[in-house]
């Protein structure tokens, strides 16, 4: 690097600008580096999807509620951003899926609806005897050695059987994309089940394999859950983030509306008519609004086509007594195939009690999924009425809720379906060659999970800085 600094702009102020932005500076900072970070974001406040919501004592999030544990990446931003004392693990307890009218625990033992528990799937009410029988195919059925990609729908069907994937697989692994899983790219989403039956023919024999003895030996459940969040909120990350981030020039309220070339550099034309130069520019809007800024946007057409899925959270408070709740459970998932408009629920004050006041209960209900979105344009009253209706007819509810919070989010779940990897291979090195220094990052690409983002962020921060070396 030379004496004059070089400049990074990052576009977008979600987790993974955040993320971003917040490595970027850390590295320029501990190795005094001469180097400086902008960051823009079009909305007056950051956070992206992350939005949390005080009300009445509750802390409500609006988007994503918490993160996988497992995926080191973010609770280490959490500690990197000074919160490691916040952090806080859901209560475990019961979740059930939603077939026919009815609610049936999940099997013990089920990963992402693969049994790896062989009891629990011979007594559930969830599969007739001839779905079962279906899934033990599993145990002599070859492994197809094919290395292209297949929907994660075709994958499950041709393992475990239609039923096994409509009544539990299906419902799981779609309520995290809001997709179609028989349009899901296999190779974008879960390639790790892909490895299992190369690795080991059956799902269930090498799901099995591949637990913690502690889970083999059937050692009672854990009492953490595997989901981590915040105290605060997952807002309250986000605040802690952007407090860091006192060597970044953070413009809020500003949209970048087009990048052009300028010889080994960049300038971005701003909604508020200023112009901006970098020599490094990390994108991590979602996919739509990144092709639009680009001078050809046409030459990326498979990002101007990617679907992303609408859906809206429905937040809804009530008096703890008003409900009566299965068990010790925290949630549900619904079947595509029932008459329901809800996906999914969380009872939240059992899953996140710290988020919730003495005495009441709060339920969170997911709506709007891939080839059904048109509930998320109703008006509010419209989809409480819908989530309700839905609600009365699972659990009993004696009273009306307290209040209501309907978060939308338009096209907000990016869809990866089948050849997602390949497509964004091709745009990624059309991005090197083209716009040397250019980097795209974020939930449309590598992962959709608050970790996966951080990791492109963090990535991103890391290939932009190794550029200017250059
Ligand atoms: P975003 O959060 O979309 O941020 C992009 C930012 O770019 C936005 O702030 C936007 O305003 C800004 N922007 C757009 N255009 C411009 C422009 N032209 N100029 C400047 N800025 C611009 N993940 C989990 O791990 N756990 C969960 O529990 C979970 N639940 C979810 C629930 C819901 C309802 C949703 C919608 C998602 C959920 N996810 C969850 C997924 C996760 O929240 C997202 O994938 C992730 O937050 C996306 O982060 P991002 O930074 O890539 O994008």
């Amino acid at each position: 690097m030379t004496d004059k600094k070089k400049k990074v702009v990052i576009i977008g102020g979600g987790i993974t600008g955040l993320s971003a932005a917040f490595y970027l500076q850390k590295e320029i900072q501990e190795n005094n580096l001469q180097a400086e970070s902008f960051l823009i974001e079009a909305s007056p406040r950051l956070g992206g999807k992350i939005q949390t919501v005080h009300k009445d004592g509750f802390i409500i999030e609006r988007g994503p509620d918490s993160f996988l544990e497992r995926k080191v990446s973010a609770p280490q931003f959490v500690k990197d951003v000074g919160l490691a004392s916040e952090l806080v693990n859901n209560a475990t307890g019961r979740s059930y899926v939603l077939v026919g009218d009815r609610l049936h625990p999940i099997p013990a033992g089920a990963v992402m609806g693969i049994p790896t528990q062989i009891l629990p799937f011979v007594t559930t009410g969830l599969f007739s005897i001839l779905g079962k029988a279906r899934a033990a195919g599993d145990f002599i059925l070859p492994a197809k050695r094919d290395t292209g990609d297949q929907s994660l729908g075709h994958f499950f069907r041709r393992r475990l059987g239609n039923e096994v994937v409509e009544n539990l697989i299906e419902p799981l692994l779609s309520g995290i994309y809001a997709g179609d899983i028989d349009k899901l790219s296999l190779m974008s989403t879960f390639p790790q089940f892909h490895k299992v039956e190369q690795d080991h023919r059956s799902l269930i024999l090498g799901m099995k394999k591949g637990l913690p003895a502690s889970n083999q030996k059937h050692e009672p459940a854990r009492k953490k859950g595997i989901f981590q969040t915040v105290k605060g909120g997952l807002q309250s990350l986000v605040d802690a983030a952007e407090s860091k981030l006192d060597d970044t020039k953070i413009l809020k309220g500003v949209k970048v509306e087009s990048i052009v070339k300028k010889n080994a550099g960049y300038i971005l034309r701003l909604s508020n008519g200023e112009m901006i130069e970098a020599d490094s520019v990390i994108i991590t809007t979602p996919h739509q609004q990144t092709a639009n800024m680009l001078p050809d946007k046409e030459n990326y057409q498979y990002m101007q086509e990617m679907p992303s899925t609408s859906v809206a959270t429905v937040a809804m408070a009530f008096p703890e007594e008003a409900v009566d709740i299965e068990g010790n459970g925290t949630g549900f998932v619904i079947s595509r195939n029932g008459d329901y408009t809800i996906t999914a629920c969380t009872w939240t004050h059992r899953k996140w009690p710290h988020t919730v006041p003495a005495g009441k209960a709060l339920i969170r209900a997911y709506v709007g999924k891939a080839g059904d979105q048109a509930i998320v344009e109703q008006p509010d009253h419209e989809i409480i009425s819908a989530v309700l209706e839905d609600l009365n007819k699972i659990m009993k509810i004696d009273k009306k809720p307290e209040f209501t919070v309907v978060s939308r989010w338009k096209e907000a779940m990016p869809q990866y379906n089948v050849g997602h990897q390949e497509e964004i291979l091709e745009v990624k090195t059309k991005i090197m060659n083209s716009y040397p220094g250019m980097f795209l990052a974020g939930a449309s690409y590598s992962g959709v999970g608050i970790p996966d983002c951080i990791d492109q962020g963090k990535m991103a921060a890391a290939n932009a800085l190794e550029y200017l070396k250059k």
